[in-house]
């Protein structure tokens, strides 16, 4: 039987960061992108070109072109203008994009009251938009803005404005939930009606989460027709979020009503990698990860109490609905490290560490981990961290330097200007072939001088790092107990434009950052081959 091809739909660079306190650099985008990518999402809406700095220059920038189709969101033109005269829509048209999204009104009360036009004026730019898109060589969408509220009011007109998106040769016409007011069986019955006028497979959804029916509306809308799911990871989306691709993803890869009919790019491989690309989200945004999120929470598959563990034991369908591992998630027992080792067995593997499942080193490296996992530490962020420790386990990473002490002063005082400045001036002793070196490192903050100071004289080495350029530096203070403890993750590159993440912990700051650094510094050795002392 062939299974009908559905689409997924990403808008986590766009929608998702307009939520409050959300503020995506131009590294966290692409670093996004290419896990959207890497999971196998179709469509990955990058930004509004025009509407920020870090949107417009993203668009300018030449990207390597992988499956996904990069999308540029953006409005139709403006009423009362052409559209060589509407500076905001040569600004969309001009970005280096696969696809465009251009959002436009739909119902007719919006239209009246937020545009000030009249209702045949808005149709005609729409058909006037869409065809500019489409003439410029692009995929063209018309992401149709409160749809179900418009449909419900003037249904007529709201459909004649899917139509017109269609014929002018929008290849999706998706219909949004704005506020996320709709309901399941309003948006099945609705999505119903408007498959008869534009056909399904040109048909998107798109909604909020408002009444917490994100993930049912979106499902709804596929029942009854629509081939693009839009959504966000982790549900990210200003007030209560987006549709959360992170819960749909699996639902239709693993649930048979959906497995059986529909298929997309996310293959069961690339599904076990879900929990990951989730967890780096929230490293990005600095926030701890749900734990009861579905599929990919850590307590999505916890078991606690006697019986549901020893039936877990016997068979784990009686306590789970899906394998943990299908999303890349891990059973958690309280009586068995069985589901540790072969979680810490596939991290090996994904960094190519090809070793016997019953080596000893696997259960040594397990403790080391849980221990540290407990004192604060979180590798799911901090690839080359893990790296390094995994390694040094197995016994092969060279021993490159070694760091005696390390002295930080932060003074803060008025310079010869009379203003207030801080500054920082960090030594560090370091060892290297038998020798000492005392390096005096100066920055406008103590992680920065030490940085400084650090990679000022590494010897032999000082070519193997001076590439390297630390991009971020995120600090989180876990409150465990009655000691407060720091968490700094920090995100380094090289000139070449590879990326790697490095963790420390301590209840001193400084003292977890300098870990961090030390840990990016030694990867980077590493991972270019660099000799022993
Ligand atoms: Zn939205």
């Amino acid at each position: 039987m062939t299974r009908e091809r559905l689409y997924l739909y990403d808008t986590t660079l766009r929608d998702g960061a307009q939520t409050q306190g959300v503020d995506f650099s131009l590294e966290d985008k692409a670093l996004l992108a290419e896990q959207l990518e890497g999971l196998g999402l179709d469509y990955i809406e990058a930004g509004y070109p025009g509407a920020n700095p870090t949107d417009t220059k993203l668009f300018l920038q030449e990207r390597k072109r992988g499956p996904a189709k990069i999308t540029a969101f953006g409005m139709t033109k403006r009423p009362g203008r052409s559209i060589a005269n509407d500076p905001g829509f040569q600004a969309v048209l001009a970005a280096k994009a696969d696809a465009i999204c251009l959002v436009g009104k739909t119902w007719d009360f919006h239209v009246d009251v937020a545009l000030g036009t009249s209702l045949e004026e808005n149709l005609a730019g729409i058909k006037e938009s869409v065809a500019a898109v489409v003439a410029s060589g692009r995929e063209a969408l018309l992401d149709c803005e409160h749809f179900f509220d418009g449909y419900k009011d003037n249904p007529a007109y709201a459909l004649a404005c899917a139509k017109a998106a269609y014929e002018a040769g929008a290849r999706w016409v998706v219909l949004c939930d704005t506020n996320g007011g709709a309901l399941p069986e309003e948006v099945e019955a609705i999505v119903a009606e408007v498959v008869k006028h534009v056909p399904g497979d040109h048909l998107g959804i798109h909604v909020h989460n408002d009444t917490d029916n994100g993930t049912a509306n979106s499902l709804a809308a596929v029942r009854a027709g629509a081939r693009q799911i839009q959504g966000t990871l982790n549900g990210l989306g200003e007030r209560c979020g987006n549709a959360n691709l992170t819960s749909i993803i699996p639902t239709l890869l693993l649930k048979s009503s959906y497995a059986e009919r529909f298929e997309t790019d996310v293959t069961p491989e690339r599904l076990t990698t879900l929990t990951h690309v989730s967890r780096i989200l929230d490293e990005l945004l600095n926030r701890a990860p749900s734990r009861n999120a579905p599929y990919v929470g850590e307590s999505a598959f916890a078991h606690k109490g006697g019986i549901h563990v020893s039936a877990v034991q016997k068979n784990p369908r009686t306590y789970e609905h899906v394998p943990p591992e299908s999303v890349g998630n891990q059973r958690k027992l309280l009586v068995s490290d069985q589901a540790g080792r072969s979680n810490i067995l596939a991290e090996l593997d994904r960094i190519g560490i090809a070793i016997p499942k019953d080596d000893p080193r696997v259960g040594r490296l397990l403790d080391e981990v849980k221990e540290r996992e407990a004192a604060g530490y979180a590798y799911e962020a901090a690839d080359a961290s893990f790296e390094l420790l995994a390694r040094r386990i197995m016994g092969n990473v060279p021993q490159f330097f070694d760091v005696d002490s390390f002295r930080v002063m932060v003074e803060r005082r008025h310079n010869a200007l009379g203003d207030l400045v801080t500054v920082s001036e960090a030594t560090v002793k370091v060892r290297i072939d038998g020798e000492t070196v005392l390096s005096v490192g100066e920055g406008n903050g103590p992680v920065h001088a030490l940085d400084n100071a650090l990679r000022k004289d590494l010897g032999r080495y000082q070519g193997f790092i001076s590439d390297l350029e630390l991009v971020d530096f995120r600090v989180r203070v876990l409150s465990g107990g009655t000691d407060a403890t720091t968490r700094v993750l920090i995100e380094s590159r090289d000139g070449e434009g590879r990326r790697w993440f490095t963790v420390g912990v301590s209840p001193n700051i400084v003292d977890a950052s300098f870990e961090a650094l030390l840990d990016s510094v030694n990867y980077k050795l590493l991972r270019d081959g660099a000799p022993a002392s």
